[in-house]
């Protein structure tokens, strides 16, 4: 049977018949090669049939030889297109892995020539091989070759290939839609020995697949890391729980491990290894999640390596923390030292030598605007009896109002500052408590304190907004 092409070579160029002027370009005179064998083409493109490139009469050519040199030859011109690199996936077949396709070689000589890769994808990390499969699958023999060299290699089976694709429609089909698979997968299906303490066990690809499978469906593919950042008296855990979201399969397969690609927070790609035996992975630089598998039970257990970036980021935040955390204790320290207390009130007063120089110096002190007390304006000092009761209520309002204290009215009466400050003993003197309780209960409500039984409750952020005006008021009234 004729093979019908719609592609050939013209100029070393790979071309679409339609590129070509039905005028001028028609039957021989088109000028076009066979991909494949290279013989001399006839552009057919009359009005009956699709418009097809077709041999001489006498030729050497096969449809699966167009379709493999085809692929490759799409393969070529699709750099930095992405292609995708499984599409049988046991884990999970909603996620194909793709790869970004940077530098093609074709016919690219591996190990001194032993090995021919159809195509070679040149990649930073990981280059891979890719073999057009049309006729006949690789030999194991090949298989093998190419898994001695630690290369692996894609099997894309182009068989079903029409030649009478548009460009995108092949790039399509050879980049995604041909079936293709990793060719070191098919030792899966190999059983693989290996001895463990207890003598010698059998475990096969297919076994770690379901029981990664399990693990993942289990949601037991995860581990935790941590670091606890320190300063000065403070310290700061952190702890990440790192998890597997996705898994894509086995990648690689020998003696010592088997090998699976898995995605943690959706788009960071780690390894996850299952050694075999008692191979111990040593020195792995890149995420790498370590399963133990309990192939008789159900104890797995999974450890992190590689991950000292991750450890170091956390690190670094943990210690961040720390120190704000260190900056906020220094700070509620500092706070508490700034505390006005009665004594320090007091001790203002006694130094002194009127009202107006102590308020001025409370005034210094807390930041509050009392410019409008008349001791302030005037020099008149006020009358011995007066004093005291002006500075008292101005303890009560800044200490324990402003502050959002608790205060009860004995308080006042039984302090040894405010006793020695006014030169009496309050302590007996039932006058000045009942003075304080009664001021208080008449202006309690509109300082905002909650009242209990005999204790005034204040909080800070109820206080009223002219806070500073209704203090001079009240200390004055
Ligand atoms: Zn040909």
């Amino acid at each position: 049977m004729a093979i019908k092409t719609a592609w050939a070579l013209k100029d070393n160029k790979l071309i679409n018949i339609n590129q070509l002027d039905r005028d001028t370009e028609r039957g021989s005179k088109c000028g076009c090669l066979c991909i494949s064998c290279n013989s001399q083409l006839v552009a057919r493109m009359g009005d009956h049939k699709a418009y097809h490139f077709a041999h001489g009469s006498d030729y050497n050519c096969s449809l699966e030889s167009i379709q493999h040199q085809l692929a490759k030859a799409i393969i070529a011109t699709c750099i930095s297109e992405s292609i995708t690199t499984s599409s049988n996936n046991p884990i999970n077949t909603n996620l194909n892995h793709s790869v970004v396709l940077k530098t093609v070689d074709l016919e690219k000589a591996l190990a001194d020539g032993e090995l021919i890769a159809d195509c070679f994808v040149n990649r930073e990390h990981e280059s891979f091989a890719i073999e057009i499969f049309y006729t006949n699958k690789k030999s194991s023999a090949h298989i093998e070759r190419y898994h001695d060299l630690g290369i692996s290699a894609l099997e894309i089976d182009v068989s079903e290939m029409g030649l009478q694709l548009n460009r995108d429609e092949l790039k399509r089909f050879v980049l995604d839609d041909a079936p293709r698979k990793w060719l070191r997968k098919t030792l899966l299906e190999q059983e693989i020995e290996y001895s463990t303490a207890d003598g010698l066990d059998w475990i096969t690809a297919d076994d770690t697949v379901c029981a990664l499978k399990e693990l993942h469906e289990n949601d037991r593919l995860y581990d935790f890391v941590g670091a606890i950042g320190t300063c000065g008296q403070s310290s700061f855990r952190r702890r990440e729980r790192i998890n597997v979201q996705s898994v894509e399969g086995v990648i690689e397969l020998n003696e010592h491990y088997v090998l699976a690609r898995g995605f943690v927070n959706r788009s960071v790609s780690v390894a996850i290894m299952f050694p075999l035996g008692d191979y111990e992975p040593q020195s792995l630089t890149s995420p790498t999640l370590v399963v133990d598998l309990d192939i008789w039970g159900s104890h797995h257990r999974a450890n992190w390596h590689g991950i000292e970036k991750w450890k170091k980021k956390l690190q670094y935040q943990a210690d961040l923390e720390a120190e704000k955390k260190e900056q906020r204790r220094l700070k509620r320290l500092t706070a508490k030292d700034n505390e006005l207390k009665i004594e320090h009130i007091c001790k203002m007063y006694k130094q002194s030598s009127s009202l107006t120089d102590f308020y001025r110096a409370l005034a210094e002190q807390t930041g509050l605007e009392l410019s409008d007390l008349p001791f302030m304006s005037s020099e008149k000092i006020m009358t011995n009896w007066n004093c005291p009761r002006a500075v008292w209520r101005a303890i009560v309002l800044l200490v324990f109002v402003r502050q959002g204290k608790e205060l009860e009215c004995d308080m006042i009466g039984y302090d040894m500052f405010m006793n020695d400050a006014f030169g009496c003993d309050y302590r007996y003197a039932e006058n000045r408590s009942k003075e304080v309780y009664f001021w208080l209960d008449k202006h309690f409500e509109t300082l905002g304190a909650k009242k209990k039984r005999l204790v005034y409750q204040f909080h800070k952020s109820k206080l009223p907004k002219n806070f500073d005006a209704m203090m001079v008021d009240l200390i004055t009234s």
